[in-house]
């Protein structure tokens, strides 16, 4: 009712952190960091970097506030500008990767902290800037912790540089403590109390209990009581979740024909803008709001007005698995301090209530105290072609909160050496300073890198802006047959990769009608956006004096690029779509809705693009290869034998040839 009836002025002067604005601000003003501690909602996000414009920083250069999710910098740059009455991408605006909505107007920019990390390549002192605010820096995010490292070289540097860095959590004495002794400035916060349940026993399907429990609050509650937050783990769960909500509620009200509204709504990273800004407006009618989100809500958006929190107690973290020598998402029990978090989501606007779909028990012993940070879990790869590009020769003496693991280091090194981004020695190779030019994975620097040397530019550019965005095909649950039958129209049946490439080369004959979108079941969105993606590669090309050139029908030369990022990850194949890894002999599998099927038989030799594990190990993206082309493309993994009847097999290196290899390739 709040947000509905008082003005921004209103709803600006009742957050927390205006109360304090005045001490605050003197704070800032006598220190170059300061960590500031508030609960979520208490308006350090969006006033923070107001409070400094209006006191005049922004005279001296742009105030920059990083987030570590995407979604949470383009939302609140929007807030923001509607805040301070002003257009987005003028006085403030935001940048994410592909994606740039500022102007030289610009004053107060929103950005993911990738996004300002990569701008340290070009400009390391970040002169442009006279605030950053490390926002949200308690996710402990790989880029986040990354840029703390930077910064911290950084402000001995520039003595005007003004940083603030933001927490919603109490553990915020370890960033003070980084930075030497900075002060703490605490926002007192404005909670109500939250009551907590426990599931009596372990709940079996947390979809379904879910479900069940909001059903129940809906049917128990007036609709004014307060709306209904349910945390799931991402996409498959909330679609499954709003669906299956939905249906019941159907059916329901064919029982009785009197269930009050419910507004139900996804709020997901991948979901389009336009949706995920409904999760902020008024539900029409008198409906009460069901949101259902991953743990994007937890912390980086808040929805005012919720009054019920639903947890299922997980989240999809992703984890680097050094015995496939990649990272995946795996479904992880949260934290206590996550839970936390949720719980707290209650009590914003009045005493809330918050179930909890697991034992009180699993909660005690079963959960870590706070979540592992994410530069000890993932692939560090990029970060290392990161550092190294600015100069850090040694990893080990960079100074990082809370340092990777040696094992996970070496491994991303060896998969950049594989590369050919690093030399033997472990420095930067000239493909190795070109592939830091790109926004990319390694892998696909060097899928452009071969394009290059291989004259095929035009094409790989293409998969590569097709494989930076969501699936362009689209599903619709009640229409499967009809979509699938669409999609296989567009089958290159040796590959996926250059299936997509089809895709992209017909929407753009057909003028990059949307209507011919809808007629194949292609998003149309997704096109535009891997359209965008593709021209800014494109300009980056052009700066790095890369030829476009195209390879005309001749695709065989553009698997072999492919091959060339990918024959680390080339798999064998044991029975019909069964696979193995080559190199580790693990088991993998070709999905269902692979073009390869097309082929009327499956290839002995693909490689990957990722490995997805759902209820087996599943291949997703993959190209039929020649066991040359691995060789050739991996002469440090792989050779080829010719066995009887012509038969040619991609054979492993023993360990002491690999070593023997990495001798020669010196
Ligand atoms: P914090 O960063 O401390 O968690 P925020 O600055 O994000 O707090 O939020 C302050 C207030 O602004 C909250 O009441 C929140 O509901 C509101 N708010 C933030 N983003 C939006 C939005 N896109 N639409 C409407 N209200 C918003
Ligand atoms: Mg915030």
């Amino acid at each position: 009712e709040f947000a509905r009836s008082k003005t921004i002025r209103e709803q600006r002067e009742y957050l927390p952190a205006f109360a304090v604005r005045n001490q605050l601000m003197q704070i800032i003003r006598d220190n170059a960091i300061v960590v500031v501690v508030g609960q979520t909602g208490s308006g350090k996000t969006t006033q923070l970097a107001q409070y400094l414009h209006e006191d005049g920083y922004s005279r001296y250069g742009l105030i920059g506030c990083t987030q570590p999710r995407r979604v949470a910098a383009m939302s609140v740059a929007k807030r923001v500008s509607e805040e301070m009455d002003v257009t987005l991408g003028q006085e403030v605006g935001y940048t994410i990767r592909f994606e740039d909505c500022t102007s030289d107007a610009t004053l107060i920019k929103y950005m993911t902290a990738g996004v300002l990390l990569r701008e340290t390549l070009t400009e390391p002192d970040l002169d442009r800037y006279s605030c950053l605010i490390m926002d949200e820096a308690h996710e402990r995010t790989l880029d986040t912790d990354v840029l703390l490292g930077l910064l911290k070289r950084l402000v001995a540097r520039r003595r005007d540089l003004k940083v603030i860095v933001t927490s919603a959590t109490l553990n915020a004495e370890r960033f003070a403590s980084f930075f030497g002794t900075v002060p703490t400035f605490t926002i007192p916060g404005r909670t109500f109390p939250v009551d907590i349940l426990f599931s009596k026993s372990p709940c079996p399907d947390y979809v379904d209990s879910a479900v069940k429990q909001a059903l129940s609050i809906h049917l128990s509650h007036p609709t004014d009581a307060g709306d209904i937050l349910v945390f799931m783990t991402g996409q498959e769960d909330i679609e499954v979740t709003c669906q299956v909500l939905a249906d019941r509620l159907d059916q329901l009200d064919h029982g009785d024909g009197s269930v009050p509204a419910l507004a139900i709504l996804p709020i997901y990273s991948q979901l389009p803008a336009d949706l995920q800004a409904k999760i902020f407006e008024r539900a029409t009618g008198k409906a009460r709001k069901c949101i259902v989100a991953t743990n994007i809500a937890e912390t980086s958006l808040t929805v005012d007005g919720i009054m019920f929190v639903i947890d299922a107690g997980y989240c999809k973290l992703k984890v680097y698995n050094p015995r496939i020598g990649m990272d995946s998402l795996q479904v992880t029990p949260v934290s206590q301090a996550n839970a936390d978090q949720r719980a707290g989501r209650a009590g914003r606007t009045g005493p809330g209530t918050c179930y909890r779909l697991y034992t009180e028990q699993a909660y005690r012993n079963e959960m870590f105290p706070s979540t592992v940070p994410e530069i000890q879990r993932t692939n560090l790869a990029n970060v290392i072609l990161l550092l190294k590009s600015l100069g850090v020769v040694n990893l080990l003496d960079f100074d990082f909160m809370d340092a990777p693991g040696d094992e996970t280091i070496r491994s991303a090194m060896y998969q950049l050496w594989t590369l050919g981004a690093l030399d033997n020695l472990g420095a930067l190779t000239s493909p190795g300073r070109q592939m830091v030019e790109y926004p990319l994975d390694p892998a696909l620097c060097k899928m452009l890198l071969t394009a290059h040397e291989l004259g095929c530019t035009a094409e790989v550019v293409t998969i590569v802006s097709m494989l930076s965005i969501p699936s362009v095909f689209y599903r619709p649950k009640e229409r499967l047959a009809e979509s699938d039958a669409a999609r296989e129209k567009f089958y290159v049946p040796e590959s996926d990769h250059l299936t997509l490439l089809h895709v992209y080369n017909l929407w753009r004959a057909n003028g990059s009608r949307d209507s011919w979108c809808t007629k194949h079941f292609v998003h149309p969105k997704a096109m535009h956006k891997a359209h965008e993606v593709r021209t800014q590669l494109v300009d980056i090309m052009r700066s790095q004096r890369v030829p476009h050139r195209t390879c005309g029908t001749d695709w065989d030369v553009v698997r072999k690029c492919i091959c060339s990022a990918y024959f680390h990850q080339a798999a064998r194949q044991k029975g019909l779509g069964d696979y193995v890894n080559c190199r580790t002999g693990l088991p993998c599998h070709l999905h269902p809705t692979s073009a390869l099927y097309g082929l009327g038989f499956t290839p002995d030799y693909l490689v990957y693009h990722e490995l997805v594990m759902t209820t087996k190990e599943y291949m997703q993206c993959v190209t039929a290869v020649d066991p040359y082309w691995l060789a050739e493309m991996g002469p440090m993994f792989f050779s080829v034998k010719e066995t009887n009847w012509g038969h040619r097999e991609a054979r492993l290196r023993t360990q002491r040839e690999q070593q023997g290899m990495q001798a020669q390739l010196r």
